[in-house]
């Protein structure tokens, strides 16, 4: 597709829907729209603002598209279905997302994210970062390992494993383990227990810690074998994990500031209550 006018001023966008039917059906009206309009420039590559239309689940995998642009891209989510945590509009309310767009002066609201650094016993380094939460866990057996806070030893974790979440994945998989909801203006990682072993002879703190900015945590297993990582949705085998660090990251994601932005106690009543009937 050929778009004409391109000036300084124009808003670079992508368009990003999961496989749904009407996911698809709204991002071609979108398509259509932008196709014509001079304020705007549909490209995957280097965007200013990317739409992703499907769920949460589909605003992860825009946010692992383009991590390593955080620092120029805006994200907007669409939401096919009820409304979620990372989308400011519904299908039916496209239109009013174009007319904001039009508008739009580049007004952003900022969340933490979380930065998570392996170590392999080969020395490797493997980093990244997620929007919701990363876990470690051993399947085969029990994972024993050291749970430090800032270089000091905190408690000897045994158990499934450990979730560490951002504020916004606070309602992700972290409330399923039991952890708090943490409104994403704090600015503080969640470490999770998952399944831990508690007796007369291992112990751990049992409840969640809530971890202020600045503060490091290191996870290091205490046994050979294998360890299951996940960041977000993806998940991956290591072998003699070493360590897991994790730190806010220094990058924030910024979501296109819009009307629409409900509060996030709203969207929690919304999301885990729903309508209560007196
Ligand atoms: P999925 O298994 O297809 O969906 C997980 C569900 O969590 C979806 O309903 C999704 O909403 C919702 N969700 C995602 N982010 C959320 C958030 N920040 N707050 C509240 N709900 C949220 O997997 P996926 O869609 O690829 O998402 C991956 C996420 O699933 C992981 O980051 C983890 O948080 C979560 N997860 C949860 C459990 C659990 O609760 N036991 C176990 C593993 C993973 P949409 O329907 O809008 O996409
Ligand atoms: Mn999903």
């Amino acid at each position: 597709m050929t778009q004409m006018n391109y000036t300084d001023k124009t808003t670079r966008v992508a368009i990003i829907a999961n496989g749904k039917y009407q996911s698809k059906r709204i991002a071609s009206k979108l398509f259509s729209v932008f196709k014509d309009d001079p304020d705007f420039y549909l490209s995957k590559r280097n965007p200013d603002i990317v739409i992703s239309i499907g769920g949460d689940g589909m605003l992860l995998s825009a946010f692992h598209m383009y991590e390593k642009e955080l620092n120029h891209v805006r994200f907007v989510g669409i939401h096919t279905g009820h409304l979620g945590f990372y989308t400011d509009y519904r299908d039916f309310e496209v239109e009013q997302l174009i007319e904001d767009l039009r508008h739009d002066q580049g007004e952003k609201i900022a969340y933490p994210i979380l930065s998570v650094e392996i170590t392999l016993e080969d020395g490797r380094l493997i980093r990244g970062r997620a929007l919701n939460e990363s876990t470690i866990k051993r399947i085969e057996k029990t994972m024993v390992a050291d749970v430090l806070i800032n270089q000091v030893k905190f408690e000897s974790f045994r158990g499934d494993g450990i979730s560490v979440s951002t504020p916004t994945g606070s309602t992700a998989y972290n409330k399923s383990l039991g952890g708090a909801v943490l409104h994403p203006t704090i600015e503080a990682l969640q470490l999770t227990e998952i399944s831990s072993l508690n007796n007369r002879v291992f112990r751990t703190l049992g409840s969640s810690l809530i971890i202020p900015k600045k503060d490091v945590i290191e996870i290091l297993p205490q046994r050979l074998g294998n360890y299951t990582l996940s960041i977000d949705n993806k998940t991956f085998t290591h072998r003699n994990v070493v360590k897991v660090t994790y730190t806010i990251d220094r990058k924030k994601i910024n979501f296109v500031s819009s009307s629409n932005h409900t509060s996030f106690w709203e969207r929690v009543r919304d999301a885990f209550i729903g309508d209560i009937e007196p």
